[in-house]
């Protein structure tokens, strides 16, 4: 597994159960004992994490327990449909959905992932090395391993085994290669130094930029009548946004939205500025009113790109890509780790059969169905910015999803079907014929 990040542990724990050995293999220092972290390799961990409802039902059947965990350790649990959504159409409507809305930062999630899948006895993590490439047969049909850089530790479950002095470069070798190495992947590189193709890449950019602080939830906040609130950028013309979530520790996590080019300041003065300028209360009164707990860190360059895998001829044997090194969507509509869990779990399905390598084909080809709709989606909402040439199907989807926005804060029960197809949980069908009854309900046998 190339990457410890978010898409390599949930791939992690579904490989254990199927193979007599996984090493995770990840650039960052990584300490499973100590409390929950930023880390280098995942700077968006500062940035809210809103899990989707198809995504935490996948993540509590792979880690049983999880929610209450998170809870436990002071993830705020409530309803989606208590979570006031300001789009520019008007509010959301405040209804009862049983979608779970579990408000947490990145560091808590990944820490709680990493500990339960480090306890399974087939795994082992390899921190502070980085890929540096693949390893090939000599025809170039299979991927044999990989190639890394220096490294200096490896842990097995509880217990850390240090190299001192550090192990050299050397090739890993594998019967199955995972890239989960996120957005930055080079594997396009890797590839073409390999001598075969790198994929083509559909990208979409809408010029989006996060900024975020953290602050001190004190004791009036039970008082509240939401943990989360959130303010929507929408081309053509809503550049701002924002929201705030309360999470672990008591804390509020704030972020500015900036679409289009525009970008909140990362100064105090600013940030507050660009906050109260934000036709939702929630968010400028959080920021007026409580303690900040460190700085504004920024996020530009939020552009989606889908790197087609699915479409290379030919396809190595050996070798999977999956989580945002297959493709990273625009975080605003919170799909990222939702997919990412489908794929792994995917991944599990397709792999029950002797043929690794038949099997690696067919899940970059069934991977690549994970990701339509999101990609429709987001997509056509962000070519909305652009002022040139939009593809015919974008500006049909827009159309309609323009048309149910305008519709959501009259329409209580519209706003639950939107929602469900929104998590993941519900076929579109439902929300084009209203009295279609079946829910065309979203299930993974893991
Ligand atoms: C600002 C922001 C906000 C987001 N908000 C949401 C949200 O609300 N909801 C949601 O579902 N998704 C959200 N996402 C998307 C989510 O963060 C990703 O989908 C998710 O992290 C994907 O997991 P991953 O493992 O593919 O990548 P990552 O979690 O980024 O992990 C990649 C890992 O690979 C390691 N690595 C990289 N290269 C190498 C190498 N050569 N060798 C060894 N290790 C390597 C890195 O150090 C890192 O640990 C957001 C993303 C951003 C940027």
């Amino acid at each position: 597994m190339v990457g410890g990040g978010y898409a390599g542990l949930v791939a992690a724990r579904v490989l254990a159960r199927r193979f007599d050995a996984v090493t995770v293999i990840e650039a960052d220092r990584i300490d499973p004992d100590a409390a929950p972290v930023h880390r280098k390799g995942t700077p968006q961990s500062r940035h809210p994490h809103a899990l989707l409802a198809r995504g935490a039902d996948i993540l509590e059947r792979l880690f049983p327990g999880l929610r209450a965990e998170l809870a436990a350790n002071g993830a705020p649990l409530s309803d989606f449909g208590r979570f006031p959504m300001l789009y520019p159409t008007g509010w959301s409507p405040r209804v009862t959905t049983g979608i779970p809305l579990q408000t947490f930062s990145r560091p808590l999630l990944d820490a709680a992932l990493r500990r339960r899948v480090l306890a399974e006895p087939t795994v082992v993590l390899a921190d502070r090395t980085r890929v540096e490439g693949l390893a090939l047969d000599a025809g170039r049909r299979r991927v044999t391993g990989v190639r890394t850089g220096v490294h200096t530790g490896v842990h097995t479950g509880v217990r850390m085994v240090s190299t001192d002095p550090p192990e050299p470069g050397r090739i890993l070798p594998a019967d199955l290669v995972v890239i989960a190495a996120g957005r930055h992947s080079r594997l396009p590189q890797w590839l073409t130094d390999a001598g075969l193709a790198a994929p083509a890449a559909l990208s979409v950019d809408a010029r989006l930029s996060y900024a975020s602080r953290v602050y001190r939830r004190d004791a009036r906040a039970p008082a509240l009548d939401w943990q989360a609130s959130l303010q929507a950028t929408l081309a053509p013309a809503a550049r701002r946004g924002g929201t705030v979530l309360a999470i672990e520790e008591r804390r509020w996590l704030v972020c500015l939205f900036g679409a289009d080019g525009e970008m909140a300041p990362t100064d105090p003065g600013g940030f507050a500025e660009y906050a109260a300028s934000l036709t939702n209360p929630h968010i400028g009164q959080i920021v007026a009113e409580a303690r900040p707990l460190g700085p504004v860190h920024r996020y530009a360059g939020l552009g989606g790109q889908w790197h087609r895998y699915d479409r290379l001829r030919p396809w190595p044997g050996g070798l999977v890509v999956l989580g945002d090194a297959l493709c990273s969507l625009n975080p605003l509509y919170g799909h990222g780790m939702t997919v990412a869990a489908m794929q792994a779990v995917l991944l599990g399905r397709t792999l029950n059969t002797p043929d690794i390598d038949g099997a690696c084909r067919s899940f970059q080809r069934r991977a690549a169905r994970t990701l339509r709709l999101p990609w429709l989606l987001t997509s056509s909402l962000d070519l909305g910015w652009r002022t040139e040439h939009v593809p015919l199907t974008a500006a049909l989807s827009r159309r309609v999803l323009h048309r149910f926005l305008r519709r959501i804060p009259d329409d209580p029960a519209l706003y639950r079907r939107f929602l469900k197809v929104q998590h993941m949980t519900a076929s579109p069908a439902t929300l084009l014929i209203p009295s279609f009854g079946c829910s065309g309900e979203g299930g993974e046998g893991i």
